[in-house]
């Protein structure tokens, strides 16, 4: 039975070590992570960082010992020897197969005075802790980025009583992963609960007083005052390990539909892949929990010489107030979009559809049926199946 070593112990990392043992994997298995807490979800640090239970485990800490699973925690991975098959961290540690599983990172926003206090950016269990500690009902908080974190933390924090403003460089929030119509929707309903959105608009400078932020300056000169800034301008892989160990890398550890990179003895899961996407040329990276979790039983069934399993339809969830979305498919430009339900209800629905008439994406709030049932369409890899 392979050595196995996994590097990243977060959502992706930690399935797969419990995968491997519940498909009877014998063999060692070691997991590297370089956080101190042992590991967690992450969605609920932007969606209960005020008043729900920020420390969700992923597994109970027995767990580990009992699975055998040996987790190295505040342990960081500083290189890998392919040659020689190990990789290095306070000690030279020898694998017969290696999965990188190292996520990503918060995007640096390029502007002067974003290194002052009161400026955070929202990834691990400490920022949540951070940004909970800030976040009082008498303060101003502005979010620089329209993304799913954006939104979801303005939601929360606006429930809290916080004054909230975001502000957003393109046209409309979420223009890059959702439709038009639900841009409109979503902002319309975070304005009617009292955030300011501002969209178009440029980030110039931050201001500061004895260390701590003040106001966010944009471009046309407008200062928004303020006492807190959330930076969420999206997330870079963290795949400087396999770019020098001469990994096939473009911009994510490129991997193949198994999770294998292009070294045979090393696989890849989670947020750090650039991966295919059934019904989509090329190659994408997808930031999701279900997308890790396909991933490490991609992995785990290769590693145990078990059955591959079938590719699945890549989806989400996000919840915004008492919207509880769920997203699946692809969001492409200038896709047709149908909508059932009233928005202002809180329930609703859009499907995509291309020319063809074949469904491409669904969007919905509250309406987990209609979403089984679109998700059911896209799996179903019909090009024509209409509406
Ligand atoms: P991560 O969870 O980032 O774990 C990677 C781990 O590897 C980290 O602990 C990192 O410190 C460690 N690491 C990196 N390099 C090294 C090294 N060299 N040595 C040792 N350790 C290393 N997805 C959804 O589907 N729905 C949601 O509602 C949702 N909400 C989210 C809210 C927030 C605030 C965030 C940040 C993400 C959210 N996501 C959501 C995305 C989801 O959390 C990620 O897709 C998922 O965590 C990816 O898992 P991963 O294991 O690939 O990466």
């Amino acid at each position: 039975s392979p050595r196995v070593v996994v590097v990243g112990g977060g959502h992706a990392g930690t399935t797969l070590a419990a995968l491997l043992r519940q498909g009877g994997h014998r063999g060692e298995i070691i997991m590297f992570g370089d956080e101190v807490d042992f590991p967690y979800h992450r969605p609920p640090l932007s969606k209960k960082f005020v008043d729900g239970e920020l420390e969700q485990w992923l597994r109970p800490a027995p767990f580990y010992t009992e699975q055998r699973i040996d987790v190295r925690l505040g342990e960081r991975v500083s290189s890998i020897d392919r040659a020689d098959r190990r990789v290095h961290a306070s000690s030279p540690c020898p694998y017969d197969v290696l999965v990188l599983a190292t996520g990503a990172r918060p995007r640096d926003l390029p502007v002067p005075g974003v290194t002052v206090g009161g400026v955070v950016s929202l990834r691990t269990l400490e920022d949540a802790r951070a940004l909970r500690k800030h976040l009082t009902a008498d303060r101003r908080v502005v979010i620089i980025g329209g993304g799913y974190i954006g939104l979801e933390v303005a939601a929360a924090a606006r429930a809290n009583g916080v004054e909230v403003t975001i502000v957003e460089r393109e046209q409309r929030v979420l223009a890059r992963v959702a439709s038009e119509e639900l841009s409109a929707i979503l902002a319309s309903y975070h304005r009617e609960r009292g955030t300011t959105i501002i969209t178009g608009a440029q980030v110039r400078r931050l201001t500061s007083r004895d260390g701590q932020v003040r106001a966010v300056v944009l471009d046309d000169g407008t200062a928004i005052p303020c006492d807190v800034v959330v930076v969420g301008v999206g997330a870079v892989p963290r795949d400087e390990l396999a770019v020098a160990a001469g990994l096939d890398c473009d911009q994510g550890i490129v991997v193949d539909g198994s999770a294998r990179t292009s070294d045979s003895a090393v696989f890849a899961i989670g947020d750090v892949t650039r991966r295919p996407v059934p019904g989509v040329d090329g190659l994408m990276r997808l930031e999701s929990i279900p997308s890790a979790t396909e991933q490490a039983r991609q992995v785990s069934a290769a590693i145990l010489g078990a059955e591959a399993p079938a590719p699945e339809v890549p989806w989400f969830w996000s919840d915004q107030f008492d919207l509880k979305l769920k997203i699946a498919g692809v969001v492409v430009p200038g896709c047709h979009v149908v909508r059932r339900g009233e928005p202002a209800s809180g329930r609703f629905a859009l499907l995509h559809h291309d020319d063809a008439g074949a469904v491409t994406a669904v969007e919905t709030a509250n309406a987990p049926g209609e979403f089984m049932a679109a998700k059911k369409l896209l799996r179903s890899g019909h090009a024509h199946s209409h509406l």
